[in-house]
């Protein structure tokens, strides 16, 4: 590791009252953000590959957008001075602008000229009458009085975007409408952070992969798909590693194999203070791990903390672009060993993991706010822990927010998760909640 990167145990000591087994929700962000870096590698990217990806740098506008004065509506331009009067005016129209062409030719006082949205509004003209107003005469048009002031309906010369102002800041998040702004400023490509590369397996072996016969005892593997979805969510480039069978040689060689290839890696279960399996063992035994207990439901049991790249395999990383490579991630990938529990996984993931890989992915952007809704029944809730309880968001007759919860609350329980459009946030501090008492909201919106 380079002097730049802290220790678990350095970590730890900037927490005060850290205590790995009782620690609250807040401290694991915190923790997770002291941890985490940004990467640097930048990737040129064409915009319709550049959906969702973060920039790398400001892009400056080259050139007023707008790039003219120009009409807001179909009607009839004309120089807002004659408005002074406070009387009709009568117009003669003498041309026609329509958008996209230049209208060659002067207007004098007592003229007009008829004009389409979006063309160039002649120089000594500022105002622009919508046709709807206006009645026509012959060459004439007749404009009522009291219905305009000076510069209505117009746009201005670099009234979206000034020349050599950044459009848009280093760390946002490449949105559709941002793409479009891009895309006004004549920009084909746009420069990007390259994409993160999370690895994630699942541990236990009563986990089945998916197409194996059910066996007594054994679930199926969900928590690999969720985390995939949750990952591509995010605009990752996901490593699935499959189910890893509780032996020391595959559960090293699989930890091995995700630190030469990946910035991150997610694993679920085995990480539970009673676990008689090696998943912790081996976290211990390649990196630089903390093993804590969350004050939190669901998603008590959480390891965290650096898988260190084997020497013997610097692993080639597939989509690099051959620059210099992030100095926190070149030999060491970031753990976060969730909870086996479907859907502590969700949750921890929600809650910890995502913000750390926007915080990884260089996004600048501030967490989403949490919402206030009102209870639509009592939660039982004990203070000195975290709850998320799964909910359903919708409107009261009144247009205000509600939620109820989705029924089963159990760690296990993804129906109820399924069913969610939100996670009800209750307070580390917080009691028991009565009905129609407000309550924070964390909305599922395109995360999950
Ligand atoms: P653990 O944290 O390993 O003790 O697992 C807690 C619970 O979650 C157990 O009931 C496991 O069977 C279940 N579990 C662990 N991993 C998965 C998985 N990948 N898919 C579904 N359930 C799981
Ligand atoms: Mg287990």
């Amino acid at each position: 590791m380079t002097s730049a990167v802290k220790s678990i145990d350095q970590i730890a000591a900037e927490l005060q009252g850290y205590d790995p087994q009782a620690l609250p929700a807040a401290d694991v962000a915190r923790f997770l953000s002291l941890l985490v870096t940004p990467v640097t590698d930048r990737l040129e990217l064409p915009l319709f590959e550049a959906l969702g990806r973060v920039l790398a740098e400001d892009v400056v506008s080259p050139f007023d957008v707008p790039p003219h004065d120009n009409s807001a509506m179909d009607g009839y331009a004309f120089d807002g001075a004659a408005l002074a009067s406070g009387t009709a005016l009568q117009l003669r129209v003498v041309g026609t602008a329509l958008a996209g062409k230049a209208w060659q030719g002067t207007v004098a006082p007592g003229e007009c000229l008829k004009i389409m949205t979006g063309a160039i509004m002649p120089a000594g003209l500022d105002t622009v009458v919508p046709q709807e107003f206006v009645t026509v005469q012959g060459e004439h048009i007749s404009v009522p009085p009291k219905l305009l002031q000076a510069g209505d309906n117009r746009r201005l010369r670099g009234e979206d975007l000034m020349q050599g102002r950044a459009a848009l800041s280093k760390g946002e998040l490449l949105t559709p409408a941002r793409l479009g702004l891009v895309a006004s400023l004549g920009m084909k490509t746009v420069s990007t952070l390259r994409p993160l590369r999370v690895a994630y397996f699942s541990t236990g072996d009563e986990i089945l992969s998916l197409g194996e016969p059910p066996r007594e005892g054994a679930v199926y593997d969900s928590n690999r798909y969720t985390v995939f979805g949750m990952l591509k969510r995010l605009g990752c480039e996901v490593i699935d590693m499959g189910v890893v069978r509780d032996e020391p040689a595959l559960l090293e060689a699989a930890f091995t194999s995700a630190a030469a290839q990946a910035d991150a890696i997610i694993t679920s279960g085995g990480v539970s203070v009673g676990e008689a399996d090696y998943t912790k063992t081996m976290m211990k035994k390649l990196g630089d791990v903390a093993f804590w207990r969350v004050a939190m439901r669901p998603g008590r049991p959480m390891a965290v903390g650096r898988i260190l790249q084997a020497k013997s395999a610097p692993g080639p990383r597939p989509a690099d672009s051959g620059s210099s490579q992030n100095n926190s991630t070149s030999n060491a990938a970031i753990l976060f060993g969730l909870p086996g529990n479907p859907v502590a996984v969700m949750v921890t993931f929600l809650a910890f993991v995502r913000p750390a890989l926007l915080q990884m992915m260089g996004c600048s952007a501030p967490p989403a706010p949490l919402l206030r809704a009102r209870s639509q029944e009592a939660i039982r809730k004990k203070p000195g822990r975290t709850e998320y309880q799964r909910g359903t968001v919708s409107s009261a007759a009144d247009g205000s927010l509600q939620v109820r919860t989705t029924g089963n609350q159990g760690s296990g329980v993804l129906s109820s998760m399924a069913e969610a459009n939100g996670l009800i946030v209750l307070h580390h501090g917080q009691g028991n909640v009565a009905a129609g008492e407000d309550v924070d909201v964390m909305m599922f919106d395109g995360s999950i």
